[in-house]
């Protein structure tokens, strides 16, 4: 596992854990692709050689069977090593896009080792490789092959920044680095590897941004909607000189998002940045996105809820006994337009008037939509009918795909579009960072 705070000097290896004990799976098939390069370490002690190309695993109260392994019965952990890295382990089911609304179940292939655990009565797999293949296969995960070199190149050393840096450490508690979904970085395996993402890996190799002698946690999001974020908004409140509310574009923009008004001039416009139609098409971007994301605009998109929709959404995700809502009222606004307090006004179960204040980009985008909304950088219509106490239906008008801070990944990708290199672009989205090679 990486350890906090070093700066390593040789590649390092990654633990990704693949599917966790929050998916309460219990069951999963194995396929191996060769036989002869691979070995099977059983509780840490024994080695038996591959009995079967097809294996099917389960969690049994006594621990974890394998179907067709004789003699052995139920085990405590399992590895699977494949000696060489040609080979892979297609596993499935894996859950993508766990906890957002478009999650779905697909299966994964996988290089070097396994490792299979049993936590709460569900599995927990393991896969541990080098940073290098892990980064070819993450940048052609997080979007497609595609997409042109400067961007792959980009989007490569952003990710291995982030990585080396490992400020979040959302996972050590279960031993390893890095979960395979958004919540962390998207990997599917080699399932995208392409001769461009290796090539992106290769000349990028050992590269980090850096900034006040250390790596930069180089976080990025899909679309900023066309105003980065700063760090400070987002999450703890030490701010990251290299994380502004800088506009997407070539040109300076002068607009104040956290102003109502300006908002919503800037929501209903198309200003042409780098993330906008006016430097990639949306009918083209769809080539250049991953596979997984559902159909839709990014840059500017529109969703409606009804009254009901929204009352049961509220009342489930905040434990509240809400009869109808009176009024969504923005509070606060960060640089991007994104909320910082929204206000629900609402009638309770007794009929008595109420409001509750939601802060943070992350808990309106999770409170207002029964998954999870794309922005919170939204502007709010209420639609009322005649002699109706309360609106029918809400719009919500957006900007953006994400948190919005760090690299755009569609808008590096309308910069590299559009000939800039992977320097230009990475020092666009990180102001005041420098390169490093430190491997
Ligand atoms: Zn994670
Ligand atoms: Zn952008």
């Amino acid at each position: 596992m990486l350890i906090p705070g070093i700066i390593p000097d040789k590649e390092p290896l990654l633990r990704v854990g693949i599917i966790l004990p929050e998916d309460k799976q219990n069951a999963l098939s194995l396929e191996i692709s060769d036989l002869h390069s691979t070995s099977i370490l059983i509780n840490n002690s024994q080695t038996v050689p591959v009995f079967g190309k097809e294996i099917e695993i389960s969690v049994k109260k006594s621990g974890i069977e394998l179907k067709g392994l004789k003699g052995v019965g139920a085990v405590s952990n399992l590895k699977f090593i494949q000696n060489n890295d040609s080979g892979y382990i297609l596993a499935e089911p894996v859950i993508a896009g766990r906890g957002f609304h478009w999650a779905k179940q697909i299966s994964v292939k996988m290089p070097y080792t396994l490792e299979i655990n049993v936590v709460d009565n569900s599995l927990l797999l393991v896969n541990e490789l080098p940073l290098e293949f892990y980064l070819a296969c993450v940048a052609t995960s997080e979007m497609s092959a595609e997409c042109p070199e400067a961007f792959i190149e980009a989007q490569t050393i952003v990710a291995r920044s982030w990585m080396l840096a490992n400020v979040e450490q959302k996972h050590v508690s279960l031993g390893f680095d890095v979960c395979n979904d958004d919540c962390c970085q998207r990997y599917q395996g080699i399932n995208n590897l392409t001769s461009q993402s290796k090539a992106g890996a290769m000349n990028t190799l050992g590269q980090v941004l850096m900034y006040g002698g250390k790596i930069c946690d180089a976080r990025y999001s899909k679309s900023c909607g066309g105003v980065m974020e700063k760090f400070e908004n987002l999450w703890e409140d030490t701010p990251l000189p290299y994380m502004q509310n800088i506009p997407d574009a070539k040109e300076i923009i002068d607009i104040d998002l956290t102003k109502e008004q300006e908002m919503k001039k800037w929501v209903n416009s198309m200003p042409s940045t780098f993330c906008s139609p006016h430097y990639i098409p949306e009918s083209q971007l769809k080539k250049y996105l991953g596979n997984v994301d559902e159909e839709g605009k990014y840059f500017r998109w529109t969703i409606k809820t009804s009254q009901q929709e929204l009352v049961e959404n509220i009342n489930k995700k905040l434990k509240l006994n809400l009869k109808a809502v009176f009024s969504l009222i923005p509070m606060k606004r960060a640089g991007s337009g994104r909320m910082l307090e929204l206000e629900i006004k609402y009638i309770d179960s007794n009929n008595n008037p109420q409001s509750v204040i939601i802060e943070k980009d992350y808990e309106v985008r999770r409170i207002l939509h029964k998954g999870f909304l794309f922005s919170s950088a939204i502007i709010i219509e209420e639609i009322k009918s005649e002699g109706s106490d309360y609106p029918d239906e809400f719009i919500f008008k957006g900007a953006g795909w994400g948190h919005g801070a760090g690299l755009c990944q569609i808008g590096a990708l309308g910069m590299a579009l559009n000939g800039y290199k992977t320097d230009k672009i990475v020092y666009h989205y990180y102001p005041g960072s420098k390169l490093k090679k430190i491997y």
